[in-house]
């Protein structure tokens, strides 16, 4: 085989960009905008020994999960990658991967996973799903503004302001920035010079309460004609909060330490809640209602928080059921970030600990407990594989003599665990283990580092028990699991 040749391939699996994979006399292909299910014209574009990429030439038959995408900027634009795969299609793709990393990587007997994996939970409506985005600003080659997203693998805008993941309020509000720059001359910043001021729009939006919280991300420290600004976008309705947050690094991170906030509040409220009774998988946007174990949360600019706070409610109500909490149970809660799951599970337990890298994050858990009056949770800044086993070294030494609550979190009843995509520390995992607790709630972002880290967690005396894949972001490769272990060895 060589370049350019041209061949029939057909379409079996998908890669990590949402890219078509196929074999073909024993290589592997990758090839852009080919679908699970295709059976397609292949252009050789690149050979090594035992792969290569490939380009559509023609679809031979479509693949029967082909839908038109909704978005008319879904080729180029970087933010989904299956948007041309069917929802329903979407999800069994991940729960199918997160099945396959089980048994291949965790080492898990496929009959066991059968048993265990509950129906992956996905959206009601997959679109206008995220309450966050942030649109980078720049200049098109005609001089015009541009506000939208980056191509995929490039820093090349395409100009999409009603993003169909995000809520329908983006649009109205970048059509006020823009006209106010156009009207006040105000430049966007240029990456490859380093000069033009309007960086990235950063929008949140309250599901529950409905707050808008818009922040302007400077390349410099004053907004010129800020009052011009801050009068148009003041009027809009629910509008509560503007900011203006300088980054004058040439780099990609978005915002930069300084935020300022010029108009309203320095934050937005949302509310997270549970619902008492019912299913508490089912949950709409329109359905909201505050129960007694709403949890109410401040998000600033540069506040971590949820993007979709629909599937996080199911998440959550999950996290707590697989917890089993009856009210006398101490809990750690690992890579807490703001406290989201910390504040939850201190409602239905005796006290919970939380463990967070982030100080900021700390702050704001804190923070989020005091405005929530629960008085049973307490935050701690640190690696989890220090602070873990740190505290669990000096409270053993400390012996018998040391009575009282940090003692009882020495072997608490449920740990639970919501790592980065790296998965936990190997110190993290080992104290976990000597802690022993009855049930551990592992929370994961990345179904082959989760299922590295069950397998150490059952070969020290866990038994898998339930496993369920949860769409937090639809039309992306990206899913969220769930699983909870059980101890068996005494
Ligand atoms: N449970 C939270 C956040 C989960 S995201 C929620 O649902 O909102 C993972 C978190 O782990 C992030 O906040 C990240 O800052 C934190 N983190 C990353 N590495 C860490 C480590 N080694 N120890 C503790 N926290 C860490």
């Amino acid at each position: 085989m060589k370049k350019n040749d041209i061949f029939d391939l057909e379409i079996t699996d998908m890669g990590v960009d949402g890219e078509g994979i196929g074999r073909y006399n024993g290589m592997t292909f990758f090839v852009k905008d080919a679908l699970i299910g295709d059976v397609i014209r292949a252009r050789a574009t690149k050979l090594k020994k035992n792969y290569g990429y490939a380009r559509v030439e023609e679809i031979i038959s479509p693949s029967t999960f082909r839908i038109e995408p909704k978005c008319p900027h879904h080729r180029r634009c970087g933010g989904c990658q299956i948007q041309a795969l069917s929802y329903g299609k979407q999800l069994e793709f991940k729960e199918q991967k997160v099945r396959g990393n089980l048994i291949r990587i965790g080492g898990f007997d496929e009959k066991e996973i059968a048993e265990k994996m509950l129906p992956v939970v996905g959206m009601e409506m997959p679109f206008r799903y995220r309450n966050k985005a942030q649109f980078p600003v720049g200049t098109d080659k005609e001089g015009n503004i541009v506000m939208g997203f980056f191509a995929a693998r490039t820093h090349s805008i395409i100009p999409v302001e009603d993003c169909l993941l995000g809520v329908e309020e983006n649009a109205p509000i970048l059509a006020v920035i823009r006209a106010w720059m156009r009207e006040n001359d105000i430049t966007a910043y240029d990456e490859a010079t380093g000069r033009g001021l309007l960086r990235h729009v950063l929008i949140r939006f309250g599901f529950t309460t409905k707050e808008i919280m818009v922040c302007l991300i400077i390349n410099g420290k004053k907004l010129p004609a800020q009052e011009a600004l801050v009068e148009k976008l003041a009027q809009m309705e629910e509008m509560t909060s503007i900011s203006i947050n300088s980054n004058t690094q040439n780099t990609n991170v978005i915002l930069g330490d300084v935020t300022e906030c010029i108009w309203g509040k320095p934050y937005i409220t949302d509310y997270i809640h549970l619902r008492r009774t019912g299913d508490s998988l089912v949950g709409q946007a329109e359905e909201f209602a505050l129960t007694d174990t709403a949890v109410a949360y401040r998000i600033s600019p540069q506040s971590f928080y949820q993007v979709n706070p629909i599937q996080t409610e199911k998440l959550y109500s999950t996290v707590l059921e697989y917890a089993g909490l009856t009210g006398n149970e101490k809990v750690w809660d690992l890579y807490c970030g703001i406290g989201t799951i910390s504040l939850f599970l201190a409602q239905k337990a005796k006290q919970v600990y939380g463990v967070e890298i982030i100080p900021q994050a700390v702050e704001d858990a804190k923070s989020n407990a005091a405005l929530n009056k629960i008085a049973n949770a307490e935050f701690f800044v640190g690696k989890a594989e220090e602070v873990l086993p740190d505290f669990y070294e000096k409270l053993r030494m400390a012996g018998e003599k040391n009575s009282g609550g940090a003692k009882e979190m020495l072997h608490p009843d449920v740990i639970v665990v919501d790592p980065p995509r790296k998965g936990c520390d190997d110190a993290c995992l080992s104290t976990m283990l000597k802690m022993r607790p009855e049930r551990i709630v592992y929370v994961s972002c990345d179904s082959a580092t989760l299922a590295r880290d069950l397998k150490v967690l059952c070969e020290g005396g866990y038994e898998l028990k339930k496993v369920r894949t949860f769409d937090q972001f639809a039309h992306t490769l990206h899913c969220e699991v769930i699983t909870l272990l059980q101890r068996v060895k005494g």
